[in-house]
């Protein structure tokens, strides 16, 4: 054990107050009831980052939550890494579910329970900690580094391509390093590669002028909600695979190490029936085949359906429009505008005589993140993430879109590494969110190993 690890284990009372004192803070970014928590929670990033050493620490006005950026960078020769996190949290309801107070940290069984302590302020919390170890025992960091944490993750982050965008010059790296984004299980080691993109749409079908009586007009009026259904129905086949000409076309194949890493978990198909409470389809499809869809096939999604009356009774009307809001699913290669032109084609294609359709895209969509699997930095972080918790962590893809590894690829051009410490148990976004305590610490652990093997290269 070195130096910077030992004062990390010494002074891990402190470190543990200073993560409850964040957590107390309600800093809630989707509920502008909880604007004083969100000031409170960038001052408290902002005056961590200045007690670590941060010679410039900036909190950033962005058009919504403002960001904190803080610059050390004072080692030259040295490769420069922006590390991402984010202040903001999750609302806590349903409060009556939570055991303790969710702004009210309590440790319990080696955790600490709070609203965002595992998403993210407990993993962001680590590398800050390990900065102030390098200052105490050293006087500086090994490498140049950049700290960006955003106030508006769990909302969406509506100003935060913006945001990178504007500071391209300020936030120029060799590498980022999220402490954001879970591992995916905790008896698992992992290290996410990729992620899939999202490309959302709405489509109104049209009928007659008004909503009309079904009796005097029933068998001759347009229905658009049989239109619609109708039209729905021809964009999967039997077994749910989208069959729209074009859809995938531009799909370029993934890191084979995630497709070994898939073959090596054991995916349990039944137990995931189970969990959601669904019935066990007959015949039960192969685990790899389920994760393999998760993780690396895309997706459409109808995710609500409206038209008519649907209310209680029965009303008697044959309505004049009908809608379906519909997200996609994305892997690397594919285009949000492109996919959703083929749906719409698809659509269009299909659409019965006597109707019209509207097709909306409000925002331009995500692309898929994947890093590239020959990245040095990937190897190091496995190296170090090998070494901390005992095994060899895999190569893993995620179904749900991490927008962040998009943005930096497209305005710094450099990969994304994710090296949180927090998994997919801690109930994050859910009642009794919390952090495990030896996560924290090997997290302190790994990240000062990570400074480390990085100013090496
Ligand atoms: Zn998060």
């Amino acid at each position: 054990m070195n130096e910077i690890e030992a004062y990390l284990l010494e002074h891990e009372p402190q470190a543990i107050e200073t993560l409850l004192a964040f957590c107390a803070i309600a800093s809630v970014s989707t509920d502008p009831a909880f604007g004083a928590g969100i000031a409170l929670a960038a001052k408290f990033a902002a005056d961590q980052l200045t007690a670590a050493g941060f010679p410039t620490v900036e909190i950033i006005p962005t058009g919504g939550h403002p960001c904190v950026l803080a610059e050390w960078c004072d080692t030259p020769g040295a490769p420069a890494v922006l590390v991402y996190g984010h202040y903001d949290v999750q609302p806590p309801d349903p409060l009556d579910k939570w055991h303790s107070p969710p702004f009210q940290p309590e440790i319990r069984d080696g955790k600490i329970f709070a609203r965002g302590v595992s998403d993210d302020k407990g993993p962001l919390m680590i590398p800050i900690l390990v900065a102030a170890a390098y200052k105490e025992v050293h006087g500086a960091l090994p490498l140049n580094v950049k700290v960006l944490i955003e106030g508006e993750e769990e909302s969406g982050s509506p100003h935060f391509a913006l945001t990178v965008a504007r500071l391209k010059d300020r936030l120029a790296c060799d590498l980022v390093i999220s402490a954001d984004g879970a591992m995916w299980r905790a008896d698992l080691p992992s290290v996410t590669v990729a992620s899939r993109g999202l490309a959302a749409m709405e489509v109104t079908v049209h009928g007659a002028a008004k909503d009309l009586h079904s009796g005097r007009h029933g068998g001759t009026a347009p229905n658009p909600i049989r239109a619609l259904a109708h039209m729905l129905a021809s964009l999967h086949d039997a077994n749910g695979h989208v069959i729209v000409a074009g859809f995938a076309d531009a799909a370029t194949p993934p890191d084979p190490a995630i497709a070994a890493a898939i073959a090596s978990v054991g995916y349990d198909a039944g137990s995931y029936f189970d969990d959601i409470g669904a019935n066990r389809p007959d015949p039960l499809p192969a685990g790899d085949a389920l994760l393999t869809r998760q993780w690396l096939l895309p997706t459409l999604e109808f995710n609500g359906i409206s038209g008519g009356y649907a209310g209680k009774g029965t009303k008697t009307v044959i309505p004049a429009e009908a809608s379906v809001k519909i997200t996609c699913r994305l892997v690397a290669g594919q285009v949000p505008s492109d996919v959703i032109a083929a749906i719409s084609r698809h659509l269009d294609a299909r659409l019965p005589p006597g109707y019209r359709m509207e097709i909306s895209a409000r925002d331009p969509g995500t692309v898929a993140f994947s890093l590239d699997p020959a990245l040095p930095a990937l190897a190091i972080a496995e190296d170090i993430l090998t070494d901390v918790l005992g095994a060899k962590p895999l190569r893993v893809a995620m179904g749900a879109t991490i927008p962040i590894g998009e943005v930096f690829a497209k305005h710094l051009n450099v990969g994304t590494i994710f090296f949180s410490f927090s998994t997919s148990d801690e109930d994050y976004h859910a009642p009794n969110e919390h952090f495990r305590l030896s996560s924290f610490r090997t997290g302190q652990i790994a990240w000062a190993r990570l400074f480390d093997r990085l100013a090496q290269r």
